[in-house]
């Protein structure tokens, strides 16, 4: 018979932390908590397969769970010494959700379920404390209607509030014992009267009420979106915990806390956490409380003035201590734990791997290498390449000026501007108008997670450094401060207030996440600092990484920030965005608009002392190492004018009418330009203009060698091809090009001519174009485009529809369709490899900087990737995780 369910407590556990798939990451790590003898209340877990079962076969159970999770109540019963649904000392359990990767507050939870009008009772005894029973008795009701049964929130709110004005008291502090008691009858009224049926009262009925709606959250909208956003399919299924409740509200020994092995935002090796006496786990999460710190290290850091856990019980504290010893060495990575005290004793409700900034991220990862605690591979392995990215974002420039409104907490560092919003959803339509937009809430909660996502930052009133918006904002790596206490939202004047000043919706304010300041206005940014840590981590990366990594760039700023993003060369410099400048657009209108080649010729020789000077440049700024430059690509009508005024100009300047110019428009315009006169096209037809560029190409080489002595090898690219003609054509016009440039300087210098792969029909004739290409560049781009024949500029819209429905997991421009313009390179590679065995293969799509595509490009051994000069740092990380299996399958 199949295993459903796996217990764990007292000091044993059938389940392992290397079980995340079977029984969630919750479920896995009790259990190996419980192995390794720290406190963990007993309880149980009923695997995802339970989870893929109920929601394939019309929320039913498999033959056998029944059984088995009597067995669990049994053996926890056991363990805790108490029985479900007994009057006397009855066992309260928890029902919580837990999937393989973390899906914070996504999914139900039910608490203290065991509760009726008989085992309150037993409750009242076992606390010696009414009110904390019928306290929790009302929670659970109201906790159980909502989840489980369905019935509003607001339902119970009103209730609640009917009773204060009743009472004629203000706060839930000021309810008694018997005000609660009543809560609890009117709360279970109000049930049956919107289900026409009563709230529960057998414990078991209410367990597997609680279970299929925590299985039944699995599919609900924000589970569904959260997923979408994070990659995470739905075939995994969440595991159900049933698990021994604990109070830390049971009075003035009791707490709850969330604590992390090391600090989450700067990484460093000190005990970081949160506590809230007398009060349940999820006060601390949902940011309604001010928490305390744990550490008088973390009071003085962030200026509180409440006592810390470490001065006001400093035994439990020393327990929490060795539990965060214990823990770490056991997993060998920053744990992120909960845990709660009740009557003076420690329990602990989860560890996981703890989300953390990207500067923590690396901080961790070196030290912990440094401690002997991972080796430098693993240290690689752990960085996830899209943290990196924070870290290569921009910060605030510390000499601008700033207006300071307030400061909150540094909750999620990098820092943005955008314009003032205060709802997820108004964050989401602003946006789809194009607008950046910063969401500005007293909390947040799991609800918004759109509106998060879409916007440049987040800045809450409310809530620590563990609250919802905290955390998820670290998470997706957008800027965050969090509990600017002194700002009051008004939601329904769509205004803040701070210290007299008020800001409305659509005013610009920038959030600094490190710092935790709230400014008014948009502040100039800079570039971060690349050394410490990213650098040693850089070294090892570069260690391990097979692939070479270039960037796509064109203009000596690009080239240099490539450089110093570590980028071994020039992949792609499209010489296209060069004619664009007043002093040589002209000249390149001028060569458009001529009759013939003569005309054509005179000017092009204006265009070539600019264009010599580019690369020359370039070649400088790349100190010998390789530069391919890619010969005029886009449609000619690109370079003219477009409105009266710029015709009349162009129309001066040329010497002709502006008939003449409208009429070259007119005759250029394409219905498909993107499959148009563009790429090598305009090669056949007008060979000079190539000609032109390899001269000035050749000339710069000489030149920079001459005045430099660095070995310039340039890489010689020709543009959309699809036939071995067009390429022999073409590379005799470069040849040429270098001879005459050769023969006139009386210098010379070795370069090689090569094709893109972008186009279906380059890939299928590869080995006939490998003859006369010494190497092949895929243009990912064009060939992604010419392969789904979808539009690049167009398929926007329609996309979105084929990745919710599945069609394409990813969008195909971002990360490589595998499948279907993977195996055109695969093929390609292969046949260009038969016929020229050393013939240089690289990437230059926007691919090239997708850890999954560059998973692909080291899987078949491609040499080189080419990505933005900014995702260098990520394409080398990646690169190197490839090496290590990584991101090798992710698209398949
Ligand atoms: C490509 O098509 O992938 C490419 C790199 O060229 P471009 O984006 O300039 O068309
Ligand atoms: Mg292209």
């Amino acid at each position: 018979m199949s295993k459903w369910v796996y217990t764990f407590g007292d000091g044993k556990a059938e389940g392992r932390a290397d079980m995340k798939n079977l029984l969630g990451g919750k479920g896995a790590n009790l259990a190996e908590m419980s192995s390794l003898g720290v406190p963990v209340p007993a309880g149980f877990t009923i695997t995802t397969e339970v989870c893929t079962h109920f929601t394939q076969n019309d929320r039913t159970y498999p033959a056998g769970l029944e059984e088995q999770v009597a067995d669990g109540v049994a053996q926890v019963e056991k363990v805790m010494g108490a029985r479900f649904g007994d009057p006397d000392n009855p066992l309260l359990v928890s029902v919580r959700s837990g999937a393989r990767a973390s899906m914070p507050g996504m999914m139900d939870t039910v608490l203290n379920l065991g509760l009726n009008d008989t085992t309150v009772k037993g409750l009242i005894r076992q606390s010696n404390d009414e009110r904390f029973a019928y306290d929790s008795y009302r929670r659970f009701v109201q906790m159980y209607g909502d989840v489980v049964l369905g019935v509003e929130h607001h339902h119970f709110e009103e209730l609640i509030q009917d009773l204060k004005d009743d009472r004629g008291v203000d706060l839930d502090t000021d309810l008694s014992a018997d005000d609660w008691k009543d809560l609890v009858s009117r709360f279970k009224a109000r049930v049956e009267e919107e289900l026409g049926r009563p709230f529960p009262e057998d414990p078991q009925e209410q367990l597997w009420g609680a279970i299929g709606a925590v299985f039944g959250s699995w599919m609900n909208n924000r589970a569904v979106t959260y997923r979408r956003l994070h990659d995470i399919p739905a075939e995994w299924g969440t595991a159900v915990n049933v698990q021994a409740m604990v109070f830390g509200n049971m009075g003035e020994d009791c707490a709850t806390g969330v604590c992390f092995t090391r600090d989450p935002s700067t990484g460093e090796n000190v005990f970081y956490g949160e506590y809230l006496v007398n009060a349940q786990g999820e006060d601390v999460v949902a940011g309604i409380r001010t928490p305390q710190h744990l550490t008088i290290h973390g009071k003085q850091l962030h200026g509180s003035d409440l006592p810390a856990m470490e001065e006001t019980m400093p035994e439990l504290f020393n327990g929490l201590c060795d539990v965060r010893a214990k823990l770490e060495a056991h997993y060998k990575d920053m744990q992120d734990m909960e845990f709660t005290i009740q009557s003076g004793k420690l329990w602990m409700l989860q560890t996981r791997t703890g989300k953390r900034t990207s500067k923590a991220s690396l901080k961790i990862a070196v030290d912990m290498c440094r401690e002997g605690l991972i080796s430098e591979t693993e240290a690689v392995d752990r960085i996830d390449p899209a943290q990196l990215d924070q870290l290569l974002h921009p910060m605030l420039d510390p000499e601008a000026e700033k207006d300071v409104l307030t400061k909150g907490l540094p909750a999620s560092p990098g820092a943005a501007s955008g314009k003032v919003v205060f709802s997820a959803d108004e964050a989401e339509d602003w946006v789809k108008r194009g607008e950046k937009v910063i969401l500005v809430r007293v909390e947040t909660s799991p609800e918004d997670i759109g509106g998060m996502h879409c916007s440049e930052g987040i800045l809450t009133t409310r809530g620590g450094m563990t609250s919802h918006a905290a955390v998820v904002a670290r998470g997706m790596g957008r800027p965050c401060v969090a509990g600017a206490g002194d700002i009051r939202v008004d939601y329904k004047a769509k205004t803040f207030t701070v210290r007299g000043r008020t800001v409305g919706e659509g005013d610009v304010i920038t959030l600094d996440g490190s710092k935790g300041e709230v400014i008014l206005g948009s502040v100039a940014t800079i570039q971060p600092e690349l050394t410490g840590d990213f650098a040693t981590l850089m070294e090892w990366v570069d260690g391990i990484r097979r692939l070479r990594v270039r960037a796509n760039a064109e203009t000596p700023e690009d080239a240099a920030t490539a450089r110093k993003f570590g980028a071994e060369g020039i992949g792609l410099c499209r010489t296209e965005h060069m004619f664009f400048d007043p002093k040589r657009i002209i000249h390149m209108r001028q060569m458009i608009l001529a009759d013939d080649e003569a005309g054509r010729r005179k000017a092009l020789d204006k265009l070539l002392p600019y264009q010599r000077q580019d690369f020359v440049e370039l070649f400088e700024i790349m100190q010998g190492l390789p530069v391919t430059v890619r010969l005029l690509d886009p449609p000619l009508h690109e370079f003219l004018p477009a409105t009266d005024e710029e015709i009349d100009d162009v129309a001066q300047a040329a010497e002709v009418s502006p008939e003449t110019i409208r009429a070259a428009i007119t005759r250029l315009h394409e219905t498909n330009p993107m499959l148009g006169w563009r790429g090598c096209r305009l090669g056949v037809s007008f060979p000079e203009i190539y000609e032109m560029q390899a001269r000035a190409i050749f000339e710069a080489a000489v030149q920079v060698h001459k005045d430099t002595g660095e070995t310039v090898v340039p890489e010689v690219m020709i543009p959309l091809v699809s036939s071995k003609k067009e390429v022999d054509l073409l590379r005799a016009v470069i040849d040429t090009a270098a001879k005459e440039v050769f023969d006139a300087t009386g210098a010379s210098v070795d370069y090689i001519v090569g094709t893109m792969i972008e186009l279906p029909r380059a890939a299928l004739r590869a080995a006939e174009i490998a003859e006369t290409a010494h190497f092949f560049s895929f243009g990912t781009n064009d060939l992604t485009q010419t392969t789904l024949g979808m539009s690049r500029d167009d398929s926007g819209p329609f996309l979105q529809y084929y990745r919710e429905k599945g069609i394409y997991e990813k969008d195909p421009f971002a990360s490589l369709d595998i499948n279907g313009v993977g195996e055109l390179v695969e093929l390609a590679a292969e046949r260009g490899r038969k016929t020229r065995p050393d013939i240089k293969l690289g990437i230059c799509g926007e691919h090239g900087g997708d850890p999954a595509s560059i998973g692909f490009c080291e899987k078949n051994k491609l040499d080189y990737v080419s990505c933005s000069p900014f995702r260098v740092p990520i394409a080398r990380l990646a690169a190197a995780q490839a090496v290590l299996g990584r991101h090798q399958d992710e698209t398949a």
